[in-house]
């Protein structure tokens, strides 16, 4: 949409730029589905989805009439700018995140959000809610947080073409000869002088034996030739996540290597191809799954298939066995089946993928064969 405005074309988003009151509708009406009439907010993440503060100290207190943002001085100028969707409530030295006469005329019952709340906190916080109707709850902006607006992909499109530009790097680095965590970290200096907000976890880089700990940690191991070499990065774009993972090889791999890069991206294309709309997590994961253990490899699979990414790198829903949740259009999730065999290697390849109407696009499109880098 564009308007015209004193004889200069204004390009005007309407496509989130200011989500927030939305945001807030929403959250009201689940919270009155579950019979509560306001919630507490404390996870920073939570806040800024709901107002667009990225301050790290404040409670969002969503009223049925209005939403407070109390927080302390350090943060009035940040507050006004970022959040006008709240009213900033400052509180001089105080000891409870919450003053009494916030909650004053409350009526119904109060959700406290309970899963990122301290026992600190919550001791301080209970003379300002005396009286109330306080019922502690879980999840009601988490599972808001799952569907992303067109913003919002819009923000991890970006994130993951930036990860993939990083991750491309490497075929023009020198990497044998090098420490892990120094080509790790030359990863991650271009990732933010290229747009990266700062990066959504330290990236893993990790040769050999070390490739068979799916969370190994890039350390002084100097990277030899031959061998598999796993690279996990993201970056982030608006506050939102990317995630990616490829597996590479430094020269000569063995046959028990080049199988199981073979069989995991067998398994990461039978589970794009099966993921969409209206399909249980759980059935992703094991379309994963099966095609691994029917190479009887399943031993060496023990993670969960993928993750939601956002805001957080790591958020709802999950794609695990045990999950219950159901892909919908507008979520971004992770598929990333892996092969670790201690002692030898891993392999693992992930994308980041948005579910769409009739299946997913993949934000990370890039080359997943077994490609060597030197
Ligand atoms: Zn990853
Ligand atoms: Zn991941």
């Amino acid at each position: 949409m564009s308007r015209k405005a004193r004889g200069v074309v204004e390009v005007v988003d309407d496509a989130g730029d200011r989500p927030y009151d939305d945001r807030l509708e929403t959250l009201r009406s689940s919270l009155g589905l579950d019979g509560l009439s306001g919630l507490l907010v404390f996870d920073p993440v939570n806040i800024r989805y709901l107002t667009g503060f990225t301050g790290s100290a404040g409670v969002v207190l969503v009223r049925p009439d209005e939403c407070l943002l109390v927080s302390d001085f350090r943060y009035r100028v940040q507050a006004r700018e970022q959040a006008p969707v709240a009213r900033f409530v400052e509180l001089e030295g105080a000891f409870s995140p919450l003053a009494p006469e916030l909650v004053e005329g409350f009526e119904g019952c109060l959700g406290v959000e309970k899963d990122h709340l301290k026992v600190e906190e919550w001791e301080a916080l209970a003379p300002a809610l005396e009286g109330l109707d306080v019922s502690l709850v879980r999840g009601h902006v988490r599972k808001m947080r799952r569907v992303k607006s067109a913003g919002e992909l819009r923000a991890v499109r970006e994130a993951s073409l930036l990860a993939v530009q990083v991750m491309e790097r490497l075929s023009l680095m020198q990497v044998v000869g090098r420490t892990e965590r120094d080509v790790a970290l030359e990863l991650e200096v271009w990732a933010r002088k290229h747009g990266s907000e700062g990066i959504p976890f330290p990236y893993i880089l990790a040769w050999g034996p070390n490739s068979a700990k799916p969370h190994a940690e890039p350390g002084d191991t100097v990277i030899g030739q031959g061998g598999l070499l796993v690279v996990d990065l993201g970056a982030v774009v608006d506050g939102y996540a990317s995630d990616i993972t490829r597996t590479f090889s430094t020269g000569k791999v063995g046959p028990e290597e080049a199988r199981a890069h073979r069989v995991t991206l067998e398994a990461q294309e039978a589970a794009r191809r099966e993921a969409g709309p209206g399909i249980a997590c759980r059935h992703v994961d094991k379309v994963a799954r099966d095609v691994i253990e029917g190479e009887g490899l399943g031993d060496f699979f023990k993670h969960g298939l993928g993750h939601g990414v956002g805001l957080e790198v790591h958020e709802e829903p999950g794609l695990s066995s045990r999950s219950e949740d159901v892909l919908e259009p507008g979520m971004v999730v992770t598929i990333e089946p892996g092969i670790y065999l201690e002692g030898v290697g891993g392999v693992r390849i992930e994308d980041s993928v948005a579910v769409t109407e009739t299946g997913v696009e993949v934000l990370t499109e890039m080359d997943r064969g077994l490609l060597t880098l030197s």
